[in-house]
């Protein structure tokens, strides 16, 4: 019997995966294989998450007989090494549509394939991959209504059932052990994450189906609520690949619960169905347009007057802005690795519009801090932050981080779960505590500038800047 790697990317579990059911199907015994990628070896938010993604699929893998082999270093490298080691005839991966990692596989496959290799790709990540649709002038989409009525004309798949009773292994000796790939903090700055997260898929299929039965008929609300919680929390699960999106479509569409679902459940289904679309049409906006990458989808922005500064940069980072929805956002992101929907739109558009901040470097902050940090994804949402990206919100829509706060967290519960020196502020200053006089500082036990800073930009000043800045550029190209 020949052996063939399954090399685990994005695609962290055994269930609906579509290059390790071809691997069984085509009859080669089964080498799992894991390789750590990461140049930078600090660990961020994401990798803490794929220490723990990771030990369940090891886990998952055991328990049926097998082993997930662990490698460090660079892919191409070490999958030579694996392949010559190991007497491997073929190569089984699920598609990544970076662009990086599409030239890194391209390439990859052409040297395989010229020493006999047979290497098979296939999608394991996406409803429909984005070179398979286009607009009516044979051009991509750019704008996400028609892109999403496109994508359910053209069908959302439900993925086959799987067979992995009868998986053949093969193990090795030169596997890395979880803990030598270096994948959770030294100092112990995500020593927190554990206490917020459950990295386990079983858990999360079962809480994601209590949420279809009863909080998905306030979704479309209380999406929007950082106070509630309204969401589903999946991302890092869809992000690492533990939970495929297909398999969340299948449970989302199953014809049973189509025929008892209540008027208000039907409507909170499509709508987080489109969300899921929100993270499909970033994968595609990325693959079509890579340069978006790190640069603006509207080159005007090229031009933008960013006011560089590290101070602004750092109390932003560090939750120290002196407006509470921004801050206890930071600081949501800092202990949890992860940020509220809303939220991360709010301290977006402050970062860029107030505090005149180059998107990238919130982009950046981002993808080190998320569990669920998706390029994709994270460009495509500081972009329509900013303003500068496809289909994005307009520049002069400046969100008021006050009237944010007053609106989506009205009585300031999200802000006192994150700045618990806000805890005794009353409801009426909650998302100004600024404006409390020194007796009622006091009494709060939050005193301006000592428990709590002062704003660090004037709001109307920061709003008439930004606006300036982007009337001098609005029509160049
Ligand atoms: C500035 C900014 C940066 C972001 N960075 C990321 C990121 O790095 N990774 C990431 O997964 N999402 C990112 N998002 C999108 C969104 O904030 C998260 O997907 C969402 O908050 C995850 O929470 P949830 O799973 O409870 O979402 P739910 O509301 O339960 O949605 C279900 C799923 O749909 C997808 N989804 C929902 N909204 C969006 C969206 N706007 N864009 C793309 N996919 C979406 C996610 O996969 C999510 O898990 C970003 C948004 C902004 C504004």
């Amino acid at each position: 019997m020949k052996t063939a790697v399954v090399w685990f990317r994005n695609d962290l579990r055994l269930q609906s995966n579509p290059a390790l059911q071809a691997a069984i199907s085509a009859g080669y015994r089964v080498l799992a294989v894991y390789i750590d990628e990461r140049t930078d070896l600090r660990a961020s938010a994401s990798s803490w998450w794929n220490h723990y993604a990771l030990a369940e699929l090891a886990q998952s893998i055991e328990s049926i007989g097998g082993q997930l082999a662990l490698y460090q270093g660079e892919s191409k490298l070490v999958l030579q090494r694996v392949i010559d080691d190991h007497g491997i005839s073929a190569v089984f991966w699920n598609r990544r549509y970076t662009p990086v990692e599409m030239a890194q596989d391209t390439a990859l496959k052409t040297v395989l394939k010229d020493q006999g290799i047979a290497v098979s790709s296939f999608n394991g990540s996406l409803l429909l991959e984005p070179w398979t649709l286009l607009n009516k002038s044979g051009k991509p989409y750019r704008v996400f209504t028609p892109y999403w009525r496109a994508c359910v004309e053209k069908g959302l798949p439900i993925p086959a059932g799987d067979s992995l009773e009868v998986i053949n292994w093969a193990s090795v000796n030169d596997s890395l052990t979880l803990g030598q790939l270096n994948m959770l903090s030294e100092i112990g700055w995500d020593s927190e994450f554990g206490d917020h997260w459950k990295p386990s898929r079983e858990h999360a299929l079962q809480e994601f189906q209590s949420f279809i039965d009863v909080p998905i008929e306030n979704y479309d609300a209380d999406r929007d609520r950082p106070d509630r919680a309204g969401t589903t929390r999946l991302s890092p699960f869809l992000r690492s690949g533990m939970i495929g999106v297909g398999e969340l479509i299948a449970i989302l569409e199953d014809p049973k619960r189509l025929k008892q679902e209540s008027v208000e459940q039907a409507h909170g289904r499509r709508k987080l169905v489109a969300e899921l679309g929100w993270r499909e049409f970033s994968t595609y906006l990325l693959y079509h347009f890579p340069h978006c990458l790190d640069q603006p989808m509207q080159a005007n922005f090229n031009h933008f007057p960013w006011k560089k500064d590290q101070d602004l940069l750092n109390a932003w980072q560090r939750g120290k802005t002196g407006y509470p929805i921004i801050d206890a956002g930071m600081m949501e992101l800092w202990h949890t690795g992860w940020m509220h929907n809303r939220v991360r739109m709010i301290v977006a558009s402050f970062l860029v519009k107030h505090l005149m901040q180059p998107w990238q470097e919130g982009a950046d902050w981002f993808m080190q801090t998320l569990v669920d940090a998706d390029i994709a994804s994270n460009t495509q949402g500081w972009q329509w932050t900013a303003g500068c990206g496809a289909d994005a919100s307009p520049f002069f829509r400046v969100f008021n981080p006050v009237g944010q706060g007053k609106k989506f967290d009205p009585n300031g519960e999200y802000v006192r779960r994150w700045l618990p020196q806000l805890k005794k502020v009353p409801k009426k200053f909650i998302h100004e505590p600024w404006l409390m006089d020194q007796r009622m500082q006091q009494a709060s036990s939050c005193n301006i500038d000592e428990h709590y800073p002062a704003p660090i930009v004037d709001l109307k000043e920061g709003r008439e800047r930004a606006l300036d800045a982007w009337q001098s550029i609005r029509n160049t190209s």
